[in-house]
C-alpha cells in the first residue's frame, strides 16, 4: 500500500508539473500571437426546425500555433482572461463576426444571425469598450439584431453591478442574448426570470441520451413549455443522431444546432452550406 501510495503521489507531481509547463508556455505565445492570422472563426449551424432552414450560426474561436497546435478555446480563453486579453479577442470576434455575417445576409438570408460568446469578464472590464459594438453595428448597417450574444449564469455573480448595467443597455439597443449551457449552473431558474433573455441553450449533457432516457426526456419537455411561457425560444446543443432530433421536434423545441447537421466550419465551407440551405 505504501508502495502504490508513493507512486500514485509522483504520477500525481509529473502531471502537475507537465500543466503548469503548458499554461507558461500558453501565456507567452498567446501574448506574441495578438493580431496574427493564428487565431479565425468558425461557424457552426444552428437550424430552425419549423422550417428546416439554417437562419443562425454560432461563431467559435479557433487558434493555431505554428509550435503548439491547435489549441482548444476551453483551454485558452480562461488563459486570456486571466491575463487580461480576453477584451482584444472578444472585440476581434465580435468585428469579424459582424462583418461575416453583413456579407451573409447580403448574399443569403436577409435576417441571418451570428451569435458570439462573451466571458463574464468582458463585462466586469470597464476596458472591454461593448458600447462600441453598437456604434460598429450602424456603421456596417446592420441591425442590432444581426449579433447576439451568448452569455453563461455566471455573469450575474457580481449582481447590481457594471455588468446588469451593461447587459440593459444592450438589450435596450435591441441586441439578442442567449443563456449558455442552461441546466448545468446552479440557480438557473432564478436567473432565467431576472436575465430577461431571448434564447436558451440546452445543454448538451442534457441532449446526450435523451432518445433513450426518460428522465433526460421529461426535463428537456418540461425546460421547452416553460420557456415558451415566458416566451423564450429555445436552442438544442449538441444533437449527434436523428433520434435527438425528432425527440426535440416533438416536443416543440425551436432550434438544434450539433454534429448531426455540422460541425463547426470556417467561413468557405459554411457558405457551402448556406448556398444548399433549405
Ligand atoms: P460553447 O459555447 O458551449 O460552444 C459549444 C461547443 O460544443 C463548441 O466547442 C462546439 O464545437 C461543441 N459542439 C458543437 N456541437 C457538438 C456536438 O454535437 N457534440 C459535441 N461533443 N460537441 C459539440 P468549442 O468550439 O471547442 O468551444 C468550447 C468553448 O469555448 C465554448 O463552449 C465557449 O465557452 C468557448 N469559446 C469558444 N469561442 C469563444 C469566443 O469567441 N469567446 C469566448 N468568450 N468563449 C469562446
Ligand atoms: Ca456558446
Ligand atoms: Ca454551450
Amino acid at each position: 500500500a505504501k508502495f502504490s501510495g508513493r507512486n500514485k503521489f509522483s504520477f500525481f507531481d509529473v502531471s502537475m508539473a507537465q500543466h503548469a509547463l503548458n499554461k507558461t508556455e500558453i501565456v507567452k505565445h498567446l501574448r506574441n500571437s495578438m493580431g496574427s492570422d493564428q487565431f479565425s472563426i468558425h461557424y457552426q449551424p444552428i437550424v430552425n426546425l419549423e422550417t428546416g432552414m439554417i437562419d443562425k450560426a454560432e461563431s467559435l474561436l479557433r487558434w493555431t500555433h505554428p509550435e503548439l497546435g491547435f489549441i482548444s478555446p476551453d483551454e485558452f480563453i480562461p488563459i486570456a482572461e486571466d491575463i487580461g486579453l480576453i477584451c482584444e479577442l472578444g472585440d476581434w470576434v465580435f468585428r469579424q463576426s459582424a462583418s461575416q455575417v453583413k456579407s451573409w445576409q447580403e448574399k443569403y438570408i436577409e435576417n441571418f444571425q451570428l451569435s458570439i460568446n462573451i466571458s463574464p469578464k468582458q463585462f466586469q472590464n470597464e476596458s472591454c469598450d461593448l458600447e462600441e459594438w453598437i456604434d460598429f453595428l450602424s456603421q456596417k448597417a446592420l441591425s442590432n439584431k444581426a449579433i447576439s450574444l451568448e452569455i453563461t449564469e455566471g455573469v450575474m455573480m457580481n449582481e447590481g453591478s457594471l455588468t446588469e448595467q451593461r447587459l440593459g443597455m444592450l438589450k435596450h439597443a435591441g441586441i439578442e442574448i442567449s443563456l449558455d449551457n442552461f441546466g448545468t449552473g446552479y440557480s438557473s431558474l432564478a436567473y432565467l426570470k431576472k436575465l430577461n433573455v431571448d434564447y436558451l441553450k440546452i445543454d448538451r449533457t442534457f441532449i446526450q441520451n435523451i432518445h433513450i432516457n426518460l428522465d433526460d426526456q421529461v426535463m428537456c419537455e418540461a425546460i421547452v413549455v416553460m420557456a415558451h411561457k415566458l416566451k423564450i425560444k429555445v436552442i438544442a446543443e449538441g444533437v449527434e443522431n436523428e433520434a435527438q432530433l425528432n425527440f426535440l421536434k416533438s416536443v416543440g423545441c425551436d432550434y438544434a444546432q450539433g454534429y448531426w447537421f455540422s460541425k463547426p466550419v470556417p467561413g468557405h465551407d459554411f457558405e457551402l452550406l448556406l448556398s444548399k440551405n433549405g
